[in-house]
């Protein structure tokens, strides 16, 4: 480990640091890993790997900077995540670019909506965190207050989809609550959190504050989570992982959320605009479906399945696989090989099982899948309870609101529930009754980012967003003084 002269790579014509950001410096390892483009799968950077003493260090920083961090109160740090908020929407084409290069994000959403979605995370988590009024009350002869205390240092591990974001989404409430952070991002889509970092210290973020460690998840992942000093360990990724973290977390009695993985349903009544439930179940393909809100799993009211298949098919076959960075593409590559290996297995059993193929299923070239739709023999079929996490979808039909309601809620999962119908009535009884953290009438990923966002059941722990992340990140005490004890 060393702090030595910044290590860069050029990428898609941003130079971009390659070592961790600890305590406000760059530091590098002995060790790297390599990160490629799903692109073209060429080599895009060797990033520094940590081991244990370089998360120890950063983990000590964040420690060490907690104090005054803390003390700076919700305003002072608010006029810090402003500043970054800023610096990111000046960034939004160099951020987009690398992040574009890394993960074959589909470069117009990530321009025009997901990069931006940083900015608004900081600005979000600022002014909530300003606005929050302690509760003060009276009863059994005591005043008592509700005070939000800084929990402490937070780890913060996320995926490689939607990195940036989704990076921004757990360290916005973290710093704006008052703790200091230790992210360590996904191996397979590094770079743009390298940027976040940079951007952190050109806003006068001080040093200690937010400290980013690249690495491999089973080694800088895992010592960063069971690390002794840290206080709250927020992680997105898999329901694999989550028991590992969540594992860990416990061991040192430290709270936890988890954002999981899903395995949504889609469901389409026979009152539905059946155009609009079509292009908007097509669209679950784009980004490849590496999307964790997607809906996957097709359920259409049996009198419209024949229509609402010639349609979904239309607009399918609109559907242009190539670069991402092309404003006509829709469907981008998947992240990577042992990726694209996964998704092929998950169909190819699903073929071997005697499950129908209805299209695609298939590689595409290079890292590309082909759009694939799956009639199922069965409910219990794995392509059905499973997420694959790639563009594959499967349909079944219901006959009743019930059964559309017990189809949702039959996996192990309750991220999102998608709904397509003309109904008030059905739309708040059926939006009541699925079994999940969100649930869409007639639109999808529209997100209010102060309602709270989380999964029931395999799909996590716990609630982001809102006043919601802000508790998570604070020790919640009440303060109990005898009435007229003091003056
Ligand atoms: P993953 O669980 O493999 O990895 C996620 C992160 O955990 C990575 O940074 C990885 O390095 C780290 N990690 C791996 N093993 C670890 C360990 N033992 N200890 C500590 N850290 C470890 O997930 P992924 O493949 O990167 O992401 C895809 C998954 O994420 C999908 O299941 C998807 O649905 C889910 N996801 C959920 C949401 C949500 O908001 N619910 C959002 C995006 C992605």
């Amino acid at each position: 480990m060393s702090a030595t002269a910044e290590a860069t790579a050029a990428v898609a014509g941003v130079e971009v640091p390659t070592d961790h950001y600890i305590n406000g410096e760059r530091v590098g390892s002995t060790r790297t890993f390599t990160t490629i483009s799903p692109i073209d799968e060429s080599v895009l950077a060797e990033v520094a790997r940590a081991g244990e003493a370089e998360v120890d260090r950063a983990v000590r920083a964040a420690h060490d900077a907690f104090p005054d961090w803390t003390a700076l109160g919700a305003a002072g740090r608010a006029e810090h995540l402003h500043r970054l908020a800023d610096l990111i929407d000046a960034n939004v084409e160099r951020l987009a670019a690398v992040e574009c290069a890394d993960t074959a994000m589909l470069l117009r959403s990530l321009r025009a909506r997901v990069i931006a979605r940083g900015a608004l995370n900081y600005r979000n988590y600022a002014d909530l965190a300003v606005a929050y009024e302690e509760r003060d009350w009276h009863s059994k002869g005591t005043w008592n207050r509700v005070q939000r205390l800084p929990a402490g240092p937070a780890a913060v591990i996320t995926p490689w989809n939607a990195p940036f974001m989704l990076s921004t989404w757990k360290t916005a409430p973290a710093l704006a609550a008052g703790c200091t952070v230790v992210l360590k991002p996904a191996e397979w889509s590094p770079l743009s959190c390298s940027l976040l970092a940079s951007l952190a210290d050109e806003a006068g973020i001080p040093p200690g504050v937010l400290n980013v460690v690249q690495g491999i998840g089973e080694e800088a992942g895992a010592t960063l989570v069971a690390h002794p000093l840290i206080r709250r360990v927020s992680f997105t990724g898999s329901t694999e992982t989550a028991r590992f973290i969540g594992a860990a977390a416990a061991r040192n009695v430290v709270p936890f959320t988890a954002e999981l993985g899903g395995k949504n349903p889609f469901i389409v009544f026979a009152d539905a605009d059946l155009d609009a439930a079509a292009a908007k179940a097509a669209g679950q393909y784009d980004d490849a479906g590496q999307v964790c809100l997607s809906g996957t799993r097709l359920l259409i009211e049996e009198p419209v399945l024949e229509e609402f298949l010639t349609k979904f098919h239309a607009a399918t076959d609109a559907h242009v696989l190539g670069d991402p960075c092309d404003d006509a593409t829709t469907v981008s590559p998947l992240i990577h090989a042992d990726h694209l290996a996964r998704v092929e297995g998950f169909v190819e059993r699903a073929r071997a099982a005697g499950q129908r193929v209805v299209r695609g299923g298939r590689r595409a070239g290079g890292l590309f899948y082909e759009p694939t739709l799956i009639e199922p023999t069965g409910n219990d079929a794995e392509i059905v309870q499973n997420e694959v996490f790639g563009p594959v979808l499967t349909y079944q039909t219901f006959r009743t609101e019930e059964q559309a309601v017990a189809l949702a809620n039959s996996t192990k999962y309750g991220l999102s529930a998608i709904i397509y119908t003309s109904s008030m009535g059905r739309a708040d009884r059926v939006g009541r009754a699925v079994r999940s953290g969100v649930a869409w009438v007639n639109t999808f990923l529209v997100r209010d980012l102060t309602a709270p966002f989380g999964g029931v059941g395999q799909s996590g722990i716990g609630r982001e967003g809102g006043d919601y992340a802000l508790d998570f990140y604070s020790d919640l005490k009440t303060l109990q003084i005898l009435d007229g004890s003091v003056r």
